[in-house]
């Protein structure tokens, strides 16, 4: 089943990614609670199967490198949105998911600066969001992508994090402006003590060396909540908004 879905997506791929498309969630900063960008998340429309989730397609987009081709599509589809909402809002940001499969590959920091480079947006328009599952501490290849990118004033945030490798001693010695918290710490957030405390400590100590916290999968208003008063500065999640088609994001936050 997946070697048939595969199939269908190369076709798709080799046919300029057709099928493809962006949703757009709301991130929102503390403090005013403005809307201020949103995070572009990949969906696939099948003839066969309807919608499709990342969660189905991108372990095999990863698997066969299609993701390479598929993710420059993402940054640049992103970003031609990102310019024609700063018409309307000239700070919007976008935050763009790059897989670690990307990150291995050849020229992957010319590649996403000359995308940048055409779209004609400056760096500051970018948010780079790197999932925390792969160990990047320790990895000059790594730290010389995020190092580069960071040259042209895209911010690099870690994705998911708790999740995976980077332990909060290390995590200054990795060049990054943002963390973002995985959703697994909000699930109980407002009755557990530890995944409060882990927020609270994340936050405190990520103040201390300059790089900001976002927490997504904020659902309830209780969960909400919770968060007052902690140094969080960016917030995304259902009790916002969920993601949306370009038309629906656009009248709704936009225009
Ligand atoms: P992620 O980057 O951690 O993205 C957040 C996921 O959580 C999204 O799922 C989003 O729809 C969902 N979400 C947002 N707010 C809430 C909430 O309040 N509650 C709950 N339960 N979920 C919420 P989605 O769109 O299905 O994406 C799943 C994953 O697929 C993403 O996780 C990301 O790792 C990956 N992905 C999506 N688009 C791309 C892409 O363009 N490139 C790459 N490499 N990966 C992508
Ligand atoms: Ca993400
Ligand atoms: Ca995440």
């Amino acid at each position: 089943k997946s070697l048939q879905f595969l199939d269908e997506l190369q076709l798709s791929v080799k046919n300029g990614c057709e099928g493809f498309y962006l949703c757009y969630q709301p991130q929102v900063k503390t403090g005013n609670y403005q809307v201020y960008g949103a995070e572009a998340l990949l969906r696939y429309h099948s003839e066969k199967r309807g919608q499709v989730y990342p969660d189905e397609f991108i372990p095999l987009l990863e698997q066969s490198k299609l993701i390479n081709v598929v993710g420059m599509w993402v940054l640049a589809t992103a970003l031609e949105q990102c310019k024609e909402w700063r018409r309307f809002d000239k700070d919007f940001s976008m935050s763009v998911n790059v897989s670690a499969v990307q990150l291995k590959e050849k020229d992957i920091a010319e590649r996403v600066l000359n995308i940048l480079r055409e779209s004609g947006l400056p760096g500051s328009a970018l948010t780079i969001e790197i999932t925390e599952s792969i160990q990047l501490q320790g990895n000059d290849n790594f730290m010389d992508i995020f190092n580069r990118w960071r040259d042209a004033g895209i911010e690099i945030s870690i994705d998911d994090f708790g999740t995976g490798y980077s332990s909060l001693n290390h995590i200054r010695e990795i060049p990054i402006d943002v963390i973002k918290v995985d959703q697994s710490f909000v699930k109980d957030l407002a009755g557990d003590a530890y995944s409060q405390s882990f927020i609270k400590m994340v936050a405190e100590l990520a103040q201390t060396i300059g790089v900001s916290v976002c927490v997504e999968g904020i659902e309830t208003p209780e969960q909400f909540k919770v968060l007052q008063g902690m140094k969080v500065k960016y917030i995304q999640g259902y009790y916002f908004d969920r993601p949306m088609e370009r038309h629906a994001f656009e009248a709704k936050y936009v225009k």
